[in-house]
C-alpha cells in the first residue's frame, strides 16, 4: 500500500515524499481510510509507529477539499479592519478551531505542531497552533488571533481559555485525545470531561492510547460512539528494533563508571539518560559536562522556554546527551537517539516501555540500557514479566560488578546451559549473559564492540561465566 492509494491530495503527497515517508505504517493504514469515513476511533499501537500521521494526515485531507467558504479564514486582524471598514466597533472574537488534539505534555503538542507543519506544508489557508501552559499569555492571545483551524493543547490550559470566553468549541469537527491514557494517569479527567462537554455531539472523536482497557476504556466508552478499533501491537511487544541489555552495578561510583564508559561507544549518536528524580537530573548532566560530554538536562521544574531550547540543541545535535525525568521525556520524537539509559529504572513497568521506545524511532536500531543495582532485582523482574521478554544481562571487562556472576544468577534462577527447549519455557530461563570487550581492546578495535546478541555468543558466554 502506498499513500496514493490511500487517496491524500497531492499536496499533501508532495509533503510526505520531501518528509522521506514512502509507505503508510500499519496504524495509518488502517486509521487514515477510517477517519477520511468519519467514524470515531480507538487506538493503541506502540510508540514510534506514527500515530500523529494517522490522524493528522487524513484531517488535512478534509481541510484541503473543504471549500472556501467554510474555514476560518479570517483572522481577528482582518476582522477588526473589517470591522473599522464598516465604521463598527471591534470585539475579540473567540477562537473557533474545526480541529483539536489534546495531548499530555507541551513537548508532545509542539511536536504534533511541527509534525502538521511539516505534512501541510502545501496546503494553504491552514492555520495550527499550539497552546501550552507556560506560555506567555499575550503570546498565547495573539496566537488565538489567527482563528486557528487546529488547535493543539494541553488540558489545563484549554480550560483557561474556555472559560474565559477566549476560545469556543461549538464548531469543532474533529477531537483527537493523543496519549489519552497518560492524560489520565496525569489527573486530566475531569478537564478532559469539561472540554468534551464543550464540544457538539456530532464531532468525530479519536482515541489514541497504550491500552484500552480500565479507566481509559470507560473513558472511551462515553466519549464515542461506536468506535471502530484498531490494536496494531499492545505495548508489551517486543520492540524488536530495539537491542535492550541490563549492567549490574555496585554502588554509584561504579554506575558511573559505566556509564561513562557506554557513552563513548563509537555506535552511539545521540543518548537519552533517565533518572529518577529532577535533581539527579541535574547533577548527572553536570558531570556529564565535566567529563567532556555535551550534555543538557531536562524535567518538569524548567521553564518551558528553557525546555523547548534544550530540545532544539538535542534536535539540531548541539547537544549529545539528555539527561531527563520521565515526566519531560514522554513523546520525544528525536531520530537520531540511538541510545537510551536507565540511569534509574522507571517506577512503573509501563514507563519503561515508553523510555526505550525514544530510540529506534520509524524502524531505525537502538540500543536500550538499563544501570542496576542488585537490590533492584525485583523491579528488573516486574518490567521483564511486563515486556514479556527477558533482557539480557552484559557484563564488561574491566568493570565487572562485584557481586561473583554465579550470585547474581543464583539469585535470577538461572538455569543449567545446554537445556535448549526449556530457554523458552519461563522468562528467566531465557537469561544469557554477554561479555563485551574492555576499553583497551574496543579502542584497538572498535567494530567489535558491536552487540554480542546472537545466540551461539551468549550461549558461550554464559558457560564461561558458569564455570567461571
Ligand atoms: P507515535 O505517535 O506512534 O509514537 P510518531 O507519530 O511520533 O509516532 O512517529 C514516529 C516517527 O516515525 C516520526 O519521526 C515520524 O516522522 C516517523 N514516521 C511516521 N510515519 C512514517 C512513515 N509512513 N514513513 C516513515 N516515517 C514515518
Ligand atoms: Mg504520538
Amino acid at each position: 500500500m502506498t499513500f496514493e492509494t490511500l487517496g491524500l491530495h497531492p499536496a499533501i503527497l508532495k509533503a510526505l515524499t520531501e518528509a522521506g515517508y514512502s509507505t503508510p505504517t500499519p496504524v495509518q493504514q488502517q486509521a487514515v481510510p477510517a477517519v477520511l469515513d468519519n467514524q470515531d476511533l480507538l487506538v493503541s499501537s506502540k510508540t514510534g509507529s506514527g500515530k500523529t500521521a494517522a490522524f493528522m494526515l487524513p484531517a488535512l485531507q478534509r481541510f484541503a477539499t473543504l471549500p472556501d467558504t467554510e474555514k476560518n479564514t479570517k483572522t481577528q486582524n482582518q476582522e477588526r479592519q473589517a470591522a473599522r471598514a464598516r465604521g463598527g466597533a471591534f470585539r475579540f472574537k473567540a477562537a473557533t478551531p474545526k480541529m483539536l488534539i489534546l495531548t499530555p505534555t507541551r513537548e508532545l503538542a509542539l511536536q504534533i505542531t511541527s509534525a502538521t507543519a511539516q505534512y501541510a506544508k502545501y496546503l494553504s489557508h491552514i492555520r495550527t497552533v499550539a497552546i501550552l501552559g507556560g506560555m506567555p499569555y499575550p503570546k498565547q492571545m495573539q496566537l488565538l488571533a489567527k482563528n486557528p483551524d487546529i488547535l493543539v493543547a494541553t488540558p489545563g490550559r484549554l480550560i483557561d481559555h474556555l472559560h474565559s470566553g477566549k476560545i469556543d468549541l461549538s464548531a469543532l469537527q474533529t477531537l483527537v485525545l493523543d496519549e489519552a491514557d497518560r492524560m489520565l494517569d496525569m489527573g486530566f479527567i475531569d478537564d478532559i470531561e469539561t472540554i468534551v462537554k464543550a464540544t457538539p455531539d456530532t464531532r468525530q472523536t479519536l482515541l489514541f492510547s497504550a491500552t484500552l482497557d480500565g479507566v481509559v476504556g470507560k473513558m472511551a466508552e462515553r466519549i464515542t460512539r461506536s468506535p471502530q478499533i484498531i490494536r496494531i501491537a499492545s505495548v508489551t511487544s517486543k520492540h524488536e528494533n530495539i537491542m535492550q541489555t541490563l549492567h549490574f552495578v555496585d554502588d554509584l561510583a561504579h554506575k558511573n563508571r559505566i556509564l561513562d564508559h557506554l557513552l563513548r561507544d563509537v555506535a552511539l549518536n545521540q543518548a537519552l539518560v533517565f533518572t529518577a528524580t529532577k535533581r539527579d537530573a541535574d547533577s548527572v548532566a553536570d558531570w556529564l559536562n565535566i567529563a567532556g560530554f555535551s550534555a543538557a538536562a531536562l524535567h518538569g521544574d524548567m521553564h518551558q522556554g528553557a525546555r523547548n531550547r534544550t530540545l532544539e540543541n538535542l534536535r539540531r545535535g548541539r547537544v549529545k546527551i539528555l539527561v531527563a525525568t520521565d515526566v519531560a521525556a514522554r513523546g520525544i520524537d528525536i531520530p537520531s537517539i540511538t541510545h537510551v539509559f536507565n540511569y534509574d529504572l522507571p517506577k512503573f513497568p509501563e514507563d519503561y516501555v515508553h523510555r526505550i521506545g525514544r530510540t529506534g524511532r520509524a524502524g531505525k536500531n537502538g540500543m536500550a540500557v538499563s544501570l542496576v543495582n542488585h537490590a533492584e532485582n525485583k523491579n528488573v523482574k516486574r518490567i521483564e514479566r511486563f515486556i514479556k521478554q527477558v533482557i539480557p544481562i552484559n557484563i564488561i571487562e574491566g568493570f565487572e560488578p562485584k557481586n561473583a556472576i554465579e550470585e547474581i544468577q543464583k539469585k535470577r534462577k538461572f538455569h543449567k546451559p545446554g537445556s535448549g527447549k526449556k530457554r523458552h519455557q519461563s522468562p528467566s530461563s531465557q537469561r544469557h549473559f554477554m561479555t563485551n570487550q574492555g576499553p583497551a581492546e574496543r579502542r584497538s578495535n572498535p567494530s567489535r564492540h558491536k552487540r554480542s546478541d546472537t545466540r551461539s555468543q551468549s550461549q558461550s558466554s554464559h558457560r564461561r561465566a558458569q564455570a567461571a
